[in-house]
């Protein structure tokens, strides 16, 4: 997606450690206007298959999510970070590695929330290992519902997860897909589509 990638051209800051930092238009500030065109555009490499939810994470997930959602006239679910677990069968839960913070949350939905049977298409802003997006399928997974596909915004394409995920036989769409960057020069490589 072009405008994505003259974006994170534009106002990406590469940070040491392979972060990219897109606060000022993904996940900070929010650039409405950039949403409702990743909407569009998910939509149109999602347009053969039936979404009856989204599933993200909390917290940058959401925003995208909510705008995206409006493409494919579905509700979205946010997977929630907690400290507590309440194990009556209320809740599905799984564990989740995070890339930003170095630490593992345990992550829960309400059962309520995936049906038995339903196609939910997880999306989420970035991609490094993959551990969020697996853990969302794992999630839908022990609701017996069936993963129609990750949608990403920006993959970082010298990190695991997405080679991972498409192993897996799973339907992978990245709007950016980052395949270097370097903090000394912040310059930045995208994979051509
Ligand atoms: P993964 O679970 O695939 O290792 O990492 C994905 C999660 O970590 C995303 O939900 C995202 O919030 C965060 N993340 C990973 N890499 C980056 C990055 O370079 N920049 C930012 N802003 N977030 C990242």
């Amino acid at each position: 997606m072009e405008l994505l990638k003259e974006r994170i051209r534009k106002d990406g800051i590469i940070k040491p450690g392979n972060v990219l930092k897109v606060d000022s238009f993904l996940n900070h500030q929010m650039d409405i206007q950039l949403f409702n065109e990743i909407g569009k555009e998910f939509k149109r490499r999602f347009a053969d298959v039936k979404v009856d939810r989204i599933l993200t994470i909390e917290a940058s997930g959401i925003g995208i999510a909510a705008i995206v959602a409006q493409y494919f006239d579905c509700p979205v679910v946010f997977a929630k970070k907690t400290q507590s677990i309440n194990l009556d069968g209320t809740m599905l839960s799984t564990k989740i590695e995070s890339f930003t913070h170095k630490r593992t949350y345990d992550v829960i939905v309400a059962s309520r929330f995936i049906q038995p049977g339903e196609n939910v298409l997880v999306l989420d802003d970035f991609m490094a290992n993959g551990c969020a997006a697996m853990g969302l399928i794992d999630l839908i997974e022990s609701a017996h519902a069936n993963v129609v596909g990750v949608g990403i915004v920006i993959e970082k394409g010298f990190q695991q997860g997405g080679r991972m995920l498409r192993e897996k036989g799973l339907r992978v769409e990245s709007l950016a897909i980052v395949d270097g960057m370097d903090a000394d020069t912040q310059s930045i490589t995208f994979r051509e589509n």
